[in-house]
């Protein structure tokens, strides 16, 4: 009977998700030091595929995986920083992935060496990620100067965040001098963007009916640029209108701390037009806050929400992640739904039950 195609076997429990290609990154015969120096010496060599495989190693969970990459993240600690980190939003078909091939490519002609960092929301809910597809940025990622890495698909957006941070060390001890990190623009991801960038630059369309409404005020709000893409042909005076639209709506946000006055300019990513200002404005950004030293205590408030953040996913992973809790949690859950343990008291009891584990309290 057991044999049955109707009785149901239970199933085996799945290891958590381990990136498939971490598994040829260092071989049997290499030890785990040696390896973390390979990768140290490839990335400080500006070597892509090791810089690769380490960013790989640090989006895996494999706990082999996340040692190495920890020794080698904290050996380029003292390397990075160095570059501009920029923050490049907008809804889908605003025109991202056209604009960071000709902003991008327009950088790496001046002799920038430039990494293409994305974080996608959207790989919280499925494998599928529309920001992974590098066939999007053909010519860029053809080009020697250009790094392009898909955004990390596993975990929750802190953790994916967490880990895009953590790529943009590594790049930035590659020599990596600009840093884009892509996302689109529907909310939760661009705080997480703002909080590991130095200057946010929001891509906006025109002619799409009320401009105003379709993006939410506080990524607005965030912005140091707005770009109005798709400034050609027809399109021009449709997109100077929008140009002073969004002036207009940016006079009414308070200043921001870094005493920069929010610029909206108009460009063309598919005839490469306007480039050269959204180019000048940037330097103009970083020349100030490199001067009045917002740049430093932005860079250090960063820091510290990342600490916290750190803490966060470190001791949620250690309570989820605790084979006992995984037994008692749906045992709770499942009081709670039957309306015979009120919430609080459920938390209470597993923490304190988490805490005998520990023998401690949290
Ligand atoms: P994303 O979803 O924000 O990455 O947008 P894409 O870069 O994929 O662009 C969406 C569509 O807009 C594509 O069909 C592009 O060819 C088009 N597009 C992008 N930039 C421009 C532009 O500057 N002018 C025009 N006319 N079309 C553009």
């Amino acid at each position: 009977m057991s044999d049955s195609a109707l009785f149901i076997h239970e199933g085996v429990p799945q290891p958590p998700v381990v990136n498939p290609q971490a598994s040829f990154f260092y071989k049997k015969n290499q030890t785990p030091e040696h390896a973390t120096q390979t990768y140290i010496n490839g990335i400080r060599s500006g070597n892509v595929s090791l810089l690769s495989q380490a960013i790989t190693l640090l989006e895996s969970t494999r706990s082999d995986h996340q040692q190495i990459a920890h020794s080698v993240l904290e050996a380029c600690l003292p390397f990075s920083g160095n570059s501009m980190r920029i923050g490049i939003t907008g809804v889908p078909g605003a025109g991202k992935s056209t604009f960071i091939e000709s902003f991008g490519s327009c950088l790496t002609q001046r002799g920038h060496k430039l990494a293409v960092l994305a974080i996608d929301p959207s790989s919280e809910r499925s494998k599928g990620s529309i920001l992974g597809d590098k066939t999007r940025m053909e010519r860029l990622a053809g080009d020697p100067k250009a790094f392009i890495r898909p955004t990390p698909n596993a975990g929750s957006l802190g953790g994916v965040a967490r880990k895009t941070r953590e790529s943009v060390i590594l790049c930035e001890a590659a020599g990596y001098n600009v840093i884009f990190i892509e996302t689109v623009g529907v909310g939760q991801s661009e705080v997480a963007v703002h909080s590991m960038t130095d200057f946010f630059l929001l891509l906006m369309i025109s002619g799409a009916g009320d401009e105003l409404q379709g993006i939410k005020r506080g990524i607005m709000e965030m912005a140091d640029l707005i770009v109005i893409n798709k400034a050609d042909g027809e399109n021009v005076p449709k997109a100077s209108l929008a140009q002073a639209l969004y002036q207009n709506a940016l006079h009414l946000f308070p200043p921001t701390g870094s005493g920069w006055t929010p610029a909206v300019l108009t460009a063309s990513a598919m005839e490469h037009t306007g480039l050269d200002t959204i180019l000048q404005k940037i330097n103009d950004y970083f020349t100030l806050i490199r001067a009045n030293g917002y740049m430093e205590q932005k860079r250090r408030q960063q820091a510290r929400y990342w600490m916290n953040e750190t803490i966060n996913e470190t001791l949620r992973n250690r309570f989820f992640g605790n084979p006992q809790m995984e037994t008692l949690l749906p045992v709770y859950e499942q009081k709670v739904l039957e309306g015979s343990l009120d919430s609080f008291a459920a938390a209470a009891a597993l923490i304190q039950q988490f805490d005998a584990i520990h023998g401690s309290t949290l």
